[in-house]
């Protein structure tokens, strides 16, 4: 058996492939330091999954809604208590910084922790009745049987968002993580197991997504998916899913504009779109791709941001001072530096980094410089379609109407960030924005738990939202019940 085999685990029994075979766990900044190794499990494997989350589901539906979110908050303890590790397995895993690390393992900790308490306010509607003798109220059930599948980029906050409103509901979950990280995937159910969740409540399985997917999603047995990852792969999970009466939440891509005005406060404005485009080396779906600055303001914003981005150090996020990491993997980066070359023949200009970095400090890993286009143009592919690593497109607009208009110009619509000292611009940008988070002199990036989290246009599909209390109404449904007496 290999070193460091992990299991999956189905039924609340450790499971391998039948065939033995299994896949490596990779820290992509230093690509000779192995994790861990986790099966490939085949589909045959994920109808068992299935199979033991529906026969879990009766019992852990009828388990009182405070006992389910005594589990999960004991689960969010046992993560914080293991902070410190947690983030160092997310770091090696997937490559953000150590202080990243740490805001996302603390992220996944509260959320747990809000849906545990959640569960006290899992409540339906008692109104009047137009008859007498009647009581007229409504009441949320649990869907069943939930497949959740989740992209390597927030490893344990997103299937800790997904996971909670699910199980504090009353349903069942497989669970599939990426493979790029399915180390920090495991970790979350190894806590929810021993916070005392039954066996086959949650069962977690690896692979590949094609495979285990097509089982995930063609099962019979399951209610619902809650899928994070890219459009190309939601749009064949909604083919797959066809006409069946299958609830679908698709969180998707961005391509995420923040405007920067003549009013601004050019010195924060600088500091957010860093963080906003380079934070996380720009693998968040909320990452800023494009700054739209009036062009009053551009070259002076333009010169003191290439002046800031010179300073960010890149490298391995587990050593001190590192502020930006890695790409997650060698199909990222080549997709990345590709983007980059089309932007050049584009006749985008480019003015800082463009290249894989190479060097004792960079050569173990994944490593692509922080890069800025100036001179692009909205049609020009690196102003449309998501590039999902650190790369940042400045675009120029004649007026405040122009600025909207550009942010506007794209087929997604996640998140958006305006600066400004004004206050009416600021709420006419709120008005006319298209995006479903708003962000007035902050980031692109950076979400609280208790509040809804979604995209407009493709970045999502399936009306009801992430996150807060909406989540609940993805999880649930609703009986309506006259009772006369
Ligand atoms: P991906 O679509 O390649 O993979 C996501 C998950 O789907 C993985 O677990 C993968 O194994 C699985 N998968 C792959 N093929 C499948 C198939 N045919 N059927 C079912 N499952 C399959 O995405 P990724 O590269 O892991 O993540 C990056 C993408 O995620 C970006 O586009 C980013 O914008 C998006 N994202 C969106 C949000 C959001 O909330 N909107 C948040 C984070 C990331």
């Amino acid at each position: 058996m290999v070193k460091d085999l992990y299991p999956c685990i189905i039924g609340g029994e450790k499971v391998f492939s039948s065939d033995g075979r299994s896949f490596k766990d990779i820290n992509p900044a230093n690509t000779g330091d192995v994790l861990a190794e986790f099966p490939m499990l085949a589909r045959e494997d994920v109808a068992r999954a299935i199979t033991a989350a529906r026969e879990a589901q009766a019992k852990w539906a009828s388990t009182p809604v405070p006992e389910r979110g005594r589990i999960l908050v004991r689960a969010a303890q046992i993560m914080e208590n293991e902070l410190e590790e947690l983030t160092r397995i997310l770091t090696r895993e997937e490559g953000k910084t150590l202080t990243e690390s740490r805001t996302e393992v603390s992220r996944a900790v509260s959320i747990f922790r809000f849906y545990g308490v959640m569960g006290y306010r899992l409540r339906g509607e008692f109104t009047v009745s137009a008859e007498p003798n009647t009581h007229l109220f409504t009441m949320r059930e649990p869907l069943g049987v939930i497949s959740i599948i989740t992209p390597w980029n927030f490893p344990i906050a997103i299937p800790s968002w997904k996971m909670a409103p699910a199980l504090i509901c009353g349903n069942t979950v497989v669970f599939k993580p990426a493979s790029y990280t399915p180390l920090i995937g495991y970790k979350i159910v190894e806590a929810l197991h021993a916070a005392g969740l039954p066996p086959g409540v949650v069962n977690f399985v690896t692979g590949s997504g094609a495979s285990l997917g097509a089982e995930m999603i063609g099962s019979r047995e399951v209610d619902a998916i809650s899928f994070t990852g890219s459009l190309e792969v939601g749009e064949e999970i909604k083919r797959m899913a066809g006409t069946r009466n299958l609830r679908i939440q698709l969180e998707l891509g961005g391509k995420n504009p923040a405007v920067v005005l003549d009013d601004a406060d050019l010195g924060r404005a600088v500091e957010m779109v860093v963080r906003g485009a380079f934070g996380l080396t720009g693998q968040a779906c909320t990452a800023t791709s494009r700054a739209i600055v009036l062009d009053s303001v551009a070259d002076e914003f333009t010169g003191k941001l290439v002046e800031r981005v010179k300073r960010i150090k890149v490298g391995n996020g587990l050593a001190e001072g590192v502020e930006m990491g890695p790409v997650v993997g060698e199909k990222e980066m080549n997709k990345i530096l590709d983007y980059i070359r089309v932007g050049v023949e584009e006749g985008a200009k480019l003015i800082l980094g463009g290249g894989r970095l190479s060097g004792p400090e960079h050569s173990t890993g994944y490593f692509v410089e922080p890069t800025i286009f100036t001179d692009v143009t909205p049609d020009m592919r690196i102003a449309q379609e998501e590039i999902f690593g650190p790369v940042l497109a400045i675009m120029r607009a004649t007026s405040f109407d122009e600025a909207i208009e550009l942010a506007n110009k794209i087929e997604y619509g996640l998140s958006a960030s305006l600066f400004t000292r004004s206050l009416p611009r600021a709420f006419e940008f709120i008005n006319r924005v298209q995006a479903g988070v708003v962000k007035i002199n902050k980031p692109t990036t950076g979400l609280e738990p208790h509040v809804p989290f979604g995209g407009y246009k493709k970045s999502s599909y399936g009306m009801i939202r992430e996150q807060g209390e909406a989540a609940l109404d993805f999880y649930t449904k609703i009986k309506t019940v006259y009772l006369g007496y």
